[in-house]
């Protein structure tokens, strides 16, 4: 029987996993930490369980690929998911026509149209065709992401056959991926909304991601699995056992072995050596390039990667996860308000807050008891890092500094009658993120996607000096996200079960 020793048991790493296990393929998974799920996590503080990942997921309903991507490894129809009626709620510094300083992003497309015409008539235009772009896209979900498999000649002509039919999406992809929410906004002569439509991502996002997400989201394809991330990913790790793979936590990679420019196992920070056939690398893709594979088989390609921009990077987070004495039903689900600028000690400013109530979720807090979080994303991962690293009781006194300042805005927005309410308070920072999952800089989803996704920093799962060995995750794919996770380790089992000259079921 072959052998696959995968390092990582991430969304990725158990998904290769279970996949290769169904092909009749031995696998051990090394995981550095005590649990496995990688970023897709959770944590309990005393009453209180913080989910500290997925706000979504693509797929949890029939209809799309992703649908098929997450059946095809566990049981995806029995996890319980929340939909939600409105993305977010952002509060502006005008007001629309009814004198309200809110702007709902509904996610149903039709009552959204309803709801920007009702404030805006005099934007008719550019709201139809906002309305209209999503609608089209709703009608090519089901055939993307493209699925190619080994299938028979005659299945493989049929399923190129209706490729054929997106293309019509090459062209709104082209066309949409040169605007920007911010040059779109300019199309609307209401001031509310023209303001509204900059403010709906912290940075300015193409119009092609912002079309899609409100695709996915109208026609219900994308939600959050009850209960929060960890609870998702052990069922993903449980299912792996299930089928007989091997799951060792706390089993930290060091590099990668090698027998005639072929990957032949790991050595661990024990010093265990293993052996295997083939080798995959689930695990932080700077740190599998760089650190775990031998110099000389890096490809001169790869090398300017060693230090990217930190715009390349994916920004990170410094997130203050708060559990609360009370139940905060009245409040929506998800909101961002205006602050008084704060700094913080990576140097990061701020004008809004973005908080995340978790009124829907009974799983995390006893009764009468919410978690939340509040979100602040930054690219100075390195800050945090090498903080930690070199002054711990800095880091420390930094990290509080940071919640102070926060918790200070919290007051000045939601009153003492909300803040006194905090029973606990839990600071991540993008150092927190590195060392338990080593993702590079505390990246939350790999590499950045560019204005033209076709520019994105684009790496191979495969070295072409290094045989036997191929690379999954969220950093083969701009953008990441658990569901490139999962497809690019159904990739790389389709490859592995291919080089080992079997044909790759998914049964
Ligand atoms: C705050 C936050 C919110 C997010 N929200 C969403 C969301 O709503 N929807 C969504 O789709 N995505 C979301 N993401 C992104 C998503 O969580 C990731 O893209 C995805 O989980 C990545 O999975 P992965 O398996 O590729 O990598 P990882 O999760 O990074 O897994 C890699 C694994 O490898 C292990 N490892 C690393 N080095 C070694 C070593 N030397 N030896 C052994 N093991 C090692 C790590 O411990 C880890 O378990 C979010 C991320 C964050 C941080």
């Amino acid at each position: 029987m072959k052998k696959v020793d995968i390092i990582g048991g991430g969304i990725a790493g158990l998904a290769l996993g279970i996949h290769l296990q169904k092909n009749g393929i031995a696998t051990t998974i090394y995981e550095k930490h005590s649990v496995a799920g990688g970023l897709c996590t959770g944590w309990q503080r005393g009453d209180y369980t913080f989910n500290g990942c997925l706000h979504w997921i693509l797929g949890t309903r029939d209809g799309i690929s992703f649908y098929h991507f997450w059946k095809e490894i566990i049981d995806i129809d029995s996890v319980a998911v929340d939909y939600f009626d409105e993305r977010v709620e952002i509060e502006l510094p005008l007001a629309d026509r009814n004198g309200s300083h809110i702007f709902h992003f509904i996610n149903d497309i039709d009552k959204f149209e309803q709801y920007l015409l009702g404030i805006a008539p005099e934007d008719a235009a550019p709201i139809k065709q906002w309305a209209r772009q999503v609608r089209f896209i709703g009608k090519y979900l089901m055939f993307l992401p493209p699925v190619f498999t080994d299938a028979p000649w005659y299945k493989s002509i049929w399923f190129k056959m209706k490729l054929m039919r997106l293309t019509p999406m090459l062209f709104f992809m082209q066309k949409w991926a040169r605007y920007s929410n911010v040059d779109f906004a300019r199309k609307f002569k209401n001031p509310f909304l023209n303001m509204a439509i900059k403010k709906l991502y912290f940075n300015e996002m193409r119009m092609t991601v912002l079309f899609f997400a409100q695709a996915y989201a109208t026609f219900g394809y994308a939600g959050y699995p009850h209960g929060g991330s960890l609870g998702f990913a052990q069922r993903i790790a449980e299912q792996y056992k299930a089928l007989g793979g091997e799951l060792r936590l706390k089993s930290e990679v060091r590099k990668v072995l090698t027998d005639n420019d072929k990957a032949c196992g790991v050595e661990l920070a024990t010093g265990e050596r293993t052996r295997a056939d083939f080798v995959a690398s689930a695990a932080d893709w700077h740190w599998t390039i760089f650190d775990a594979i031998a110099p000389k088989y890096i490809p001169e390609t790869l090398k300017p990667l060693r230090s990217p921009a930190k715009e390349q990077i994916f920004y990170s987070f410094c997130m203050l996860f708060l559990g609360i004495n009370a139940d905060l039903k009245s409040m929506p689900h998800f909101f961002r308000f205006p602050i008084e600028k704060i700094t913080s000690p990576d140097g990061t400013e701020y004008d809004q807050l973005e908080v995340h109530i978790y009124n829907y979720d009974g799983e995390l807090a006893p009764a009468g008891k919410t978690t939340a979080s509040v979100n602040l994303q930054t690219r100075e991962g390195e800050y945090w890092i090498s903080l930690r690293h070199n002054d711990i009781d800095e880091y420390r006194r930094k990290k509080e500094e940071l919640t102070e300042l926060i918790i200070s805005r919290l007051t000045q927005k939601l009153g003492a009658d909300f803040t006194e309410r905090i029973e606990v308070k839990d600071l991540t920072t993008p150092a927190t993120y590195n060392r338990y999952t080593g993702n590079y800089n505390g990246s939350s989803q790999g590499w950045t996607p560019m204005d033209n996704i076709m520019q994105s920093i684009s790496v191979k799962p495969t070295l072409p000096r290094l045989k036997n060995f191929i690379m999954a995750g969220h950093w083969q794919k701009a953008g990441g996200g658990v569901p490139v996770a999962v497809y690019t380790a159904r990739s790389a089992a389709w490859k592995i079960c291919s080089i080992f000259g079997q044909k790759f079921k998914l049964k």
